[in-house]
């Protein structure tokens, strides 16, 4: 008997059969949790075919600190790199407000209109997945991430500037091999990055704003120097005389710096990335630059220097992360550092050990793998 409660002793008593336990996930999901591992010749097969969906997952590999993660990354991307490097590739900074995400929204559009595939990216070291403040977020290029041929991706979540920077040029090289034919990379244009993004595009262009009629004021002067096209936003409404007298001040500066290795005078531009205004023509400045250095050989040796420099970046960034998760480092920085502080030993000489010892323990970083 199922409930004793139910035998005719108790009269007036009567307890119902209960309903069967439902499942407390649904089994569809738990299908849906179990993503196909693919191998990285699956990886490298799919991105070949222009599979967003892999493509995306493939940059989630690259982004990854796990070991693992990082080992089949690795292998995708060498597969991927004899496909890749046929784009142009164009950094775009400014400050916070200064249009990037709208401009990146018109530009994107324009350029898909002249048949390309464009990819989106950026490099924000400073952001946090968690808090939502994600240069290349979708909401903010709203016409854009509606596009079959468009790919935004994010910044790699917060990170050294050297680790985030690293991850988003191996994505570049994804996303070339995946057909995309234009590439933007975006930052802000308050630190450090824009030295990153300037040593992974082709074209560098500084968005500006016409402002308080000391238009050059904190503009970092590295900054302007690494500039091939200033282009001058919200040249709109009211606002276009003053934007028209910004770009002229701007040109004037341009004069104090020393001439460019690539040859090309960078140019000053305004436009509106809201109201779609004298976008064409900073795409036609862009692609005279391209046609410009390819034709004088910048562009190959600058993408050479660019793929020396990141050789370098890269075994820098190995070995510090080497060094710094040693065990053996890990338990005598602290302790050594205030050997230093105490004036017991000198700096140098700390250093010193402390490389004795990493040297020393070279092997336990492998262990641990
Ligand atoms: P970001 O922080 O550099 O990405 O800048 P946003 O693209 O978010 O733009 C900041 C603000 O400026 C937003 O309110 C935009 O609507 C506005 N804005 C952007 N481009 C233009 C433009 O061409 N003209 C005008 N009038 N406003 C613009």
């Amino acid at each position: 008997m199922e409930h004793p409660e139910n035998d005719e002793l108790y009269k007036g008593l009567k307890v119902n059969k209960g309903v069967a336990d439902v499942p407390t996930v649904n089994p569809y999901l738990k299908k849906r949790l179990q993503r196909k591992e693919y191998t990285a010749a699956e990886f490298v097969e799919g991105i070949l075919k222009g599979n967003i969906t892999i493509v995306s997952q493939a940059v989630t590999l690259v982004e990854s600190a796990k070991y693992e993660h990082q080992q089949i990354a690795q292998e995708i991307i060498e597969k991927c790199l004899p496909h890749a490097g046929k784009s142009i590739r164009l950094g775009i900074t400014g400050v916070p407000g200064a249009g990037k995400s709208t401009s990146i929204d018109s530009f994107g559009l324009h350029v898909l209109k002249k048949g390309h595939k464009l990819a989106v990216l950026a490099i924000d070291p400073s952001s946090e997945r968690s808090k939502g403040s994600i240069l290349g977020d979708k909401t903010r290029m709203e016409a854009l991430s509606r596009k079959k041929n468009a790919f935004i991706r994010p910044s790699p979540s917060a990170g050294s500037l050297g680790g985030v920077a690293r991850k988003t040029r191996e994505t570049i090289v994804l996303c070339e091999a995946a057909g995309f034919d234009t590439i933007f990379v975006e930052t802000v244009g308050v630190g450090q990055s824009e030295t990153a993004v300037h040593s992974m595009v082709d074209f560098f262009l500084l968005i500006q704003l016409a402002g308080t009629g000391d238009e050059l004021q904190g503009i970092k002067r590295g900054i302007m120097e690494m500039a091939d096209g200033i282009v001058i936003n919200k040249a709109d409404g009211d606002n276009i005389d003053k934007a028209k007298l910004a770009a002229a001040q701007f040109r004037n500066a341009l004069h104090l710096f020393p001439a460019p290795a690539s040859g090309w005078t960078p140019k000053v531009l305004t436009y509106s990335g809201y109201y779609n205004l004298g976008i064409e023509e900073v795409w036609d400045m862009i692609y005279e630059y391209i046609a410009f250095v390819k034709a004088n050989g910048y562009f190959d040796y600058k993408r050479n220097e660019q793929a020396k420099y990141w050789m370098y970046e890269s075994i820098h960034e190995t070995l510090r992360d080497t060094f710094y998760h040693n065990p053996a480092v890990e338990k005598m920085l602290k302790p050594t550092e205030q050997q230093v502080l105490n004036n017991e030993i000198s700096s140098f000489v700390a250093a010193k050990r402390m490389m004795d010892l990493f040297l020393e323990n070279l092997s336990c970083r492998e262990e641990k793998h």
